[in-house]
């Protein structure tokens, strides 16, 4: 990087900003570990939230908590004197039921805070404004959406969040994403005495599931669709006359998708027909999209992340074949949402071993990690117009 025109030479600026994350380190660790300690659901964060906001207030930040409708999120801001570029880290920190931090979210919240309080540490000297925004309902309510139609993401320049997961990838990627909720009504009857009178919503929910098991060989292989029956029936002595599923539909890009809507559409009317039972669905209205990673911030990402020693590798067909709220806002204000290394290979998220994987030694690498990096790439937008300019310059060409 070297000195820039003001004489101000950005690795200096860098190493104090990570020297500002590693004196905040046990205060990052523990917000993580409470969280893990004590997960909360979507919209009910409201531990998560005071943890985060108190460490922000002792590092002197202005804290707002509860922004608009949504009571959990938050935003915590330091303005330089001097005027500059906005940068917000994004956190999460909702958990799963049953699988608890499965995602990671503690991990990403910690990572948040401590890229903010970096930042903070030297935008007297290259201006700018650090911000920690803190985004609930990321698993179960689309947090960013509704903080995006509220107007929470407006004005800021770049923004960025770091992903637990089994690699280094700076430039990573999201599918889009819509759901379907599904209803068949049949006929009760008594399944041994009269079942010739009964029409068995049952099966055709099963039936559905089975079609669409079969167009799977059919469908464009980045595709993703999977189902669970959220009411099989209510008695085994009784014909089932009503049962619901929650399907979800995924694939790299809103054509893909598109195409496959009908397709899926066509099994569930299908099911319906075969057995006589009246199908009820209904579509998400607008599919979430997916993540719009900028190549410009990526690359310094990349850059700030190989000089932590860490090593990183381009993204592939398999890495971020999941889904998130950041996929839509990424749309309105330029983002990444690198991927940082934490788990063994066989370390599926959304599972009980990722739950205890975000916790331990190489949860609290991958907070100083990705808080350093993140920190190093806002120092890079901030200090470098250049930089800036690309990044705007590539999101204007992308973005319709
Ligand atoms: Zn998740």
């Amino acid at each position: 990087m070297g000195r820039n025109k003001k004489g101000v030479d950005v690795n200096d600026i860098k190493k104090a900003a990570c020297e500002a994350i590693d004196v905040a380190r046990a205060s990052l660790f523990d917000i993580s570990a409470k969280m893990h300690a004590e997960v909360e659901l979507s919209f009910e964060e409201v531990k998560a939230q005071a943890w985060q906001c108190a460490v922000l207030r002792g590092a002197g930040f202005a804290v707002e908590e509860g922004l608009g409708s949504l009571k959990t999120a938050f935003r915590a801001t330091r303005r330089s004197n001097k005027p500059g570029p906005r940068i917000a880290f994004l956190c999460e920190y909702d958990g799963l039921p049953v699988y608890g931090q499965s995602c990671g979210h503690n991990v990403v919240a910690a990572a948040g805070v401590g890229a903010a309080i970096g930042l903070a540490k030297v935008i007297g000297q290259i201006g700018g404004e650090a911000i920690a925004l803190g985004t609930p309902g990321e698993e179960g309510g689309g947090g960013k959406n509704i903080l995006h139609r509220e107007g929470f993401f407006d004005g800021i320049d770049a923004m960025m969040l770091v992903y637990p997961g089994m690699d280094n990838i700076a430039h990573s990627r999201s599918l889009c994403v819509t759901r379907v909720q599904v209803a068949y009504h049949g006929k009760a009857a008594h399944a041994a005495a009269r079942p010739e009178l009964g029409i068995n919503a049952l099966d055709a929910l099963l039936q559905a599931i089975n079609g669409i098991s079969a167009l799977r060989q059919q469908l464009p292989s980045d595709v993703r669709v999977h189902t669970i029956i959220t009411k099989g029936g209510t008695l085994p002595q009784v014909v089932p006359d009503h049962t619901t599923a929650v399907l979800t539909v995924r694939a790299n890009n809103p054509a893909t998708l598109a195409g496959v809507i009908p397709r899926i559409d066509a099994c569930l009317q299908g099911a319906a027909q075969m057995t006589g039972a009246r199908l009820e669905r209904t579509w998400r209205d607008t599919p979430g999209r997916e993540l719009l990673s900028n190549f410009a911030m990526a690359g310094s990402f990349d850059c700030n992340l190989r000089a932590l020693g860490r090593p990183t590798r381009p993204r592939d067909e398999i890495s971020g074949a999941w889904s998130g709220d950041t996929g839509n806002v990424s749309w309105f204000v330029p983002t990444i949402q690198p991927q940082m290394a934490m788990t063994a290979r066989d370390v599926p998220p959304h599972s009980h071993e990722f739950h205890a994987a975000s916790i331990g030694p190489a949860a609290e690498a991958c907070i100083l990690d990705s808080a350093k990096a993140m920190a190093m790439t806002a120092i890079d937008l901030i200090a470098d117009p250049a930089l800036l300019q690309a990044v705007r310059a590539e999101f204007a060409a992308r973005v319709p």
